[in-house]
């Protein structure tokens, strides 16, 4: 007999679609008749490599990439991308363009400063990362070589819900707590990167997709393994790649597929976001929701309750309960639902008469 699975709220690694790990189970020890698992062959030979490829169309498809962009597979987590895209983007005399969000915006700009020289040009940290800021009368500098922002703050729990238009300046986003989460027009994009283990698969690969003149030539001058071009030649097979972990990518992406794609996704996230929103709301100020109202996030629910005390016995029996990864982050404190893809509306549903009851026993 199968054993209850957790409801799962972690914010990253996060929950995985239970007939993706059913899936991969049935095929770990011996995949599709070869006598071996896929992470014991080489990746040179063409099961490895077929799995690779539809890992990659499977995202143009889902994604409606456009021509002229290529999705690559990298290694060092989103956070690698924090340093790359100055390396290979940021020539002398260029700016960095950055809006500064929340947490992982300015992770982004601390490691861009490491390389070269940046600006600022939007913030809501007057607001202490609460909302996202308006970017309709943004001012790029002239140099501006990308400008960079983050769609879903994490920690803070706040997400664009539109982006701005930066003519031919391209826009670089961190989309890594939200990609896959609603359909979004690629074309407006430079460059999207995020790291697998929200929405996409396990840890150890990150996707980036780019355009490729972005991507084809980068300067020499940085080691190959730092280079989009390295990957971007050589089909992401430089050297040995995380081939589990792209080839859990590739059952996440059939499973999306088989949800109905994107748009389907996005339905079902915006019900289970406001399924916790309403929760809060209609709770009398017992809970009070973090970001603010237009700028929430569908993915990463933050809220609190009047005392860290209250928060800690929230977490403690919701843990015994059966609910995971409710804490805030460290940095922050308060209490957070991660609802990513993979978590079903029945783990929210779930979540709401926990909230319920805990309010009438503590309101
Ligand atoms: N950017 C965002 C928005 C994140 O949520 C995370 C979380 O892990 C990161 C970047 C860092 O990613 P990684 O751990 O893959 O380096």
């Amino acid at each position: 007999e199968q054993r209850q699975r957790a409801y799962n709220f972690n914010a990253g690694p996060a929950a995985l679609p239970l007939e993706v790990l059913e899936r991969a189970q049935s095929e770990f020890v011996e995949f599709a008749g070869t006598g071996m698992s896929i992470m014991e062959m080489s990746h040179r030979g063409g099961v490895y490599e077929g799995v690779h490829n539809e890992a990659k169309s499977l995202m143009k498809e889902l994604l409606n990439i456009p021509a002229g962009y290529d999705v690559l597979f990298m290694q060092g987590g989103a956070s690698t991308q924090f340093a790359m895209i100055p390396l290979n983007l940021l020539a002398p005399g260029k700016v960095g363009a950055y809006v500064n969000t929340g947490s992982w915006a300015t992770k982004a700009i601390q490691e861009a400063q490491l390389v070269g020289e940046i600006q600022v040009v939007a913030s809501s940290e007057a607001d202490k990362f609460m909302s996202i800021p308006s970017l309709s009368d943004l001012q790029l500098p002239e140099q501006a070589a990308y400008l960079h922002l983050t769609s879903n703050e994490t920690i803070e729990g706040t997400q664009f819900h539109a982006y701005p238009d930066t003519g031919n300046v391209p826009l670089i986003v961190d989309m890594s707590s939200d990609i896959l989460c609603r359909p979004i027009d690629v074309s407006q994009f430079g460059m999207i990167y995020a790291g697998a283990q929200k929405n996409l698969g396990p840890s150890g690969v990150t996707v980036v997709i780019a355009k490729e003149e972005l991507i084809a030539t980068s300067p020499k001058t940085i080691p190959t393994m730092m280079r989009y071009s390295t990957a971007y030649k050589n089909n992401s097979l430089y050297n040995t790649p995380p081939s589990f972990s792209i080839y859990m990518v590739k059952l996440v992406l059939e499973w999306i597929k088989e949800q109905g794609g994107l748009s389907a996704l996005q339905v079902a996230n915006e019900y289970k976001a406001q399924l916790l929103y309403n929760a809060i709301d209609n709770s009398d100020g017992f809970y009070r929701g973090c970001a603010e109202q237009n700028s929430r996030s569908i993915m990463n629910v933050t809220f609190r309750l009047a005392t860290e005390e209250l928060e800690k016995a929230f977490a403690a029996q919701a843990e015994q309960a059966g609910f995971i990864g409710l804490k805030g982050h460290r940095s922050v404190g308060g209490l957070r639902a991660s609802i990513y893809n993979a978590v079903p509306r029945s783990s929210c549903e779930a979540l709401v008469q926990f909230m319920e009851d805990f309010r009438l026993k503590n309101g």
